[in-house]
């Protein structure tokens, strides 16, 4: 028997692209091996061989190999790979047509553009204002327009980012349903470049996906330019990193949200006692990634003197961010999850990480543990707040999606799936500007 209604809704993936090959800049490789420049976006676009060499290396056997002599390849193949097997559709329609075919044909799809013009990774073929008004054309068509909800890339390096967010977010006919955050190439979520954003975003309701998890695509230009990048600037704790993927963590971490969402931390650093976006609707994307979800499992849940001081609490930066030897942090599982207790808007989805069935028991007990709680004014469930999504394209080899979202609804069962596919999505994505 249901334990919560579900009137109908359609299924959500709340987490989804159609960016092609032609909005990929074309130095992505860099700083993932050496021998990046073997691997430029144009030439892989118009050489097969080198397509099937990539194909090739991820076969499992090699790729074992390559686990233990380039093990920084070894973890970007599979996207890498991902990006091939869709090198061919060079049209957004196209590739949402293939993602459509995964699901039952009323499924609704998040499609979050990318605008990778400031990763310091080159030019792509095409620019992000025409990867947005290619979207924003195949929302136009009635074909795909309660089918599609497209959300565009805020990046506070790009000039007139205000402007742009509610020009395509009023697009009238057309409209963008949210805006996308990706700090690892390049910004903190609390960038004072997106004030503008965030305060349009609280007064709409509109929702914010950001991206929450350790990946492949990050900034690839030199860390060390940046004076804001030796210390962090709201913890002042020095940034740890050597490689540019391992600094990228520092743009990632989940504390930053608190830093973000927490009135006092965030106005002493804007110097300005008015400023409160604590009621911002945003998503964690990829809930801090499988290998966090893991850590949390696998560690011992931690004595208060494990952190050298008294009182530890899983949002306190003064926390420190990082494990130190055999002093462990918290796993950015618990901090998500503390985010979502803690403030009334704070979402996260399960995109990626869903990709390893290992977190599938702790998701079940999570949600269903939650669910036995009774919300009220000041208590937010975190049942109410996660959002089923699977990172298409970027996580599947063909085929992978549809087993991915059946193996998940089995392991969940019907009513917990309907929940964060039908009713969170629904209530989430729903605003002032474009309700649902
Ligand atoms: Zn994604």
């Amino acid at each position: 028997m249901k334990t919560f209604n579900t009137p109908n809704l359609p299924i959500y993936n709340s987490h989804s692209h159609c960016f092609t090959i032609d909005h990929v800049p074309e130095d992505f490789a860099k700083t993932m091996v050496w021998f990046y420049w073997l691997f430029p976006i144009s030439w892989i676009k118009r050489n097969r061989v080198i397509r099937k060499l990539i194909k090739i290396l991820n076969n499992k056997s090699v790729l074992k190999f390559l686990s233990w002599v380039f093990p920084k390849l070894y973890k970007a193949l599979p996207r890498l790979l991902s990006f091939v097997e869709y090198f061919n559709i060079v049209e957004q329609e196209k590739m949402i047509k293939q993602l459509r075919g995964y699901y039952p044909l009323d499924t609704r799809f998040v499609l979050l553009t990318m605008d990778m013009e400031y990763m310091a990774a080159g030019k792509s073929i095409k620019t992000f204002k025409q990867q947005l008004d290619e979207l924003a054309a195949v929302k136009a068509d009635p074909e795909f327009k309660d089918i599609i909800y497209p959300f565009i890339f805020a990046d506070p390096r790009r000039p007139g980012i205000d402007k742009l967010v509610v020009q395509y977010m009023e697009d009238l006919g057309k409209p963008y349903q949210g805006i996308k955050l990706y700090p690892a190439i390049g910004y903190y979520p609390f960038d004072k470049g997106l004030r503008g954003v965030y305060e349009y975003a609280i007064a709409n309701d509109l929702p914010l996906i950001t991206h929450c998890i350790r990946g492949v695509v990050h900034y690839r230009g030199d860390k060390n330019e940046n004076k804001d990048w030796l210390v962090h600037p709201i913890s002042g704790q020095k940034l740890p990193g050597v490689t540019n993927y391992e600094f990228t963590a520092n743009f990632t971490h989940p504390l930053n949200y608190e830093c973000l969402l927490n009135k006092k931390l965030l106005s002493a650093y804007w110097k300005d006692e008015n400023i409160d976006l604590s009621r911002l609707k945003i998503c964690l994307g990829h809930f801090g990634g499988e290998d966090e979800w893991l850590k949390y499992m696998t560690d011992c849940w931690l004595p208060a003197d494990y952190f050298m001081m008294p009182n530890p609490k899983t949002l306190d930066i003064e926390n420190p961010w990082y494990d130190l030897g055999d002093k462990k942090t918290f796993s950015w599982f618990s901090i998500v999850c503390e985010l979502m207790r803690t403030y009334p808007n704070v979402y996260a989805d399960i995109s990626y990480t869903l990709c390893d069935d290992r977190i599938y028991p702790l998701l079940k007990v999570l949600l269903e543990d939650s669910l036995k709680i009774t919300p009220g004014p000041n208590v937010y469930r975190i049942a109410d707040k996660v959002l089923f999504g699977t990172d298409f394209f970027v996580v599947s080899k063909a085929g992978a999606e549809r087993e991915m979202s059946i193996k998940l609804r089995s392991a969940l069962g019907d009513d917990i799936f309907d929940k964060i596919a039908r009713d969170n999505p629904a209530k989430f994505l729903s605003s002032k500007l474009n309700p649902l």
